[in-house]
């Protein structure tokens, strides 16, 4: 899985973000020395929590008081230095012109965080701007950073533009900041996938709904399914789907045993419509290889979708029946392989190489167990994946904070053992 290499950075005002403003009149100051600089709460913990998630750390503030003669430029670094013996901060930068200077660098300019970021090798439109300020929220909008203002509810106006997020200290800074970072993860995750999702069901309402996932690309269904969902007319559930579904693959199974009431099943199954791939057995009932019948459907123009395949041999002989027809699937159930003690990955690997010749035949993993199979797939470069509603439900999950995931637990645990009444 590849993820971007450019660096990322928090920007950070100062005053009222990481040292407390002093506050006169409703409006916030810089303090005046650097026995006067109080840090904020959180401050420190909240920097470290960034700067150990990967981001570069820049402090970027307007010190107007030097151009007017009421500061000295060596008070303002002395504050910087008494601040990074206190927290991790990468870069201090600072402006110190007034209005009439007429500077890029004054927020609401962004020439402080462009220079920085330039020179640090910063992606901006991944990075993020915390300012208690409309100047900063503002500097941070014009640099294509995303924005988060502190509101400490000072007798000024507020931003022009709208913060992505309004927030109460910096310890909320931090937490939504991070946050947004555990959804792009497992957005980047999910969307660099190269195999494709297939979902296996047969729940017209959840079909749909995971017709409307674009991840999804494709659906597979199972006579066991059907029973499951209590499914009475083949045809009529099959040709409904279809009416709804008419533009991703979809498999649907014959059901005989004897192969010539089979060839004539798949037949007519393939006539319901263009997108559909009609799933044979590698084998009867009775044991008796389904390949003649698979090579004869496949050079006639039925797509075809090989299911029930646990062994290499048979992926080899199915393989063979398949050269030379049309697209096709090779279903490997490797999750049932799993539920026997043996690892799938290595057999999946082979299977792989022994398509790799036939363009038109995809490999699909079957009866996957645990979202992680979805990952062990597209490793291999297996072109499918196909899993049931239960498995698809845990996309949501990947990149989940495990600390965050154990709390979860817990409370289940506490909720359940509550609702239940247990008493000791
Ligand atoms: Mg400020």
């Amino acid at each position: 899985m590849e993820f971007t290499t450019q660096r990322r950075a928090v920007f950070l005002d100062r005053d009222g973000v990481l040292n407390r403003a002093v506050v006169r009149g409703g409006r916030p100051y810089p303090p005046a020395t650097v026995s006067e600089l109080e840090l904020m709460p959180g401050a420190p913990e909240g920097l470290r929590r960034l700067r150990d998630r990967g981001f570069v750390l820049v402090v970027v503030t307007n010190q107007p008081d030097v151009a007017r003669g009421a500061q000295r430029r060596e008070e303002v670094e002395a504050m910087h230095a008494r601040i990074a013996e206190q927290m991790p901060v990468d870069s201090f930068r600072a402006c110190y012109h007034d209005d009439g200077d007429g500077c890029g660098c004054r927020k609401p300019q962004p020439g402080l965080i462009l220079a920085a970021a330039a020179e640090l090798g910063v992606d901006l439109a991944s990075s993020y701007v915390v300012g208690d300020r409309w100047r900063d929220i503002e500097a941070g909008y014009a640099a294509g950073c995303r924005t988060v203002w502190i509101n400490a509810g000072y007798a000024e106006r507020g931003p022009s533009r709208a913060p992505d997020a309004t927030v109460g200290t910096i310890t909320d800074a931090v937490d939504w900041i991070l946050e947004q970072e555990k959804g792009g993860l497992a957005a980047n995750k999910v969307s660099g996938l190269r195999t494709k999702l297939f979902a296996d069901g047969a729940e017209k309402a959840s079909m749909l709904e995971l017709y409307a996932n674009p991840l999804i690309k494709g659906f597979t269904t199972n006579p066991t399914l059907m029973r499951k969902a209590g499914i009475a007319s083949y045809e009529a559930f099959a040709r409904d789907i279809l009416a709804a579904i008419p533009d991703r693959p979809i498999s649907f199974e014959v059901f005989a045993d004897d192969f010539g009431e089979m060839e004539r099943q798949g037949r007519r199954i393939a006539g319901w419509g263009g997108n559909v791939y009609v799933k044979i057995p590698v084998t009867n009932t009775r044991r008796e290889s389904a390949c003649g019948l698979i090579r004869r459907l496949s050079h006639e123009g039925v797509k075809v979708n090989v299911t029930a395949i646990l062994s290499l041999g048979q992926v080899r002989r199915v393989v063979e029946a398949l050269a030379g027809g049309g697209p096709s699937n090779v279903s490997v159930f490797a999750g049932r392989i799993a539920d026997t003690g043996r690892d799938p990955a290595p057999l999946m690997r082979a299977a792989m190489e022994m398509l790799a010749p036939h363009p038109q035949i995809e490999l699909i993993w079957a009866s996957p167990r645990e979202l992680l199979n979805v990952f062990q797939a597209d490793s291999i470069g297996c072109h499918i994946v196909t899993a049931t509603t239960d498995i698809l439900k845990k996309l949501a999950l990947v990149g989940k904070d495990l600390d965050e995931y154990s709390l979860e637990t817990v409370r289940m645990f506490h909720e359940d053992a509550a609702k239940s009444g247990f008493t000791l």
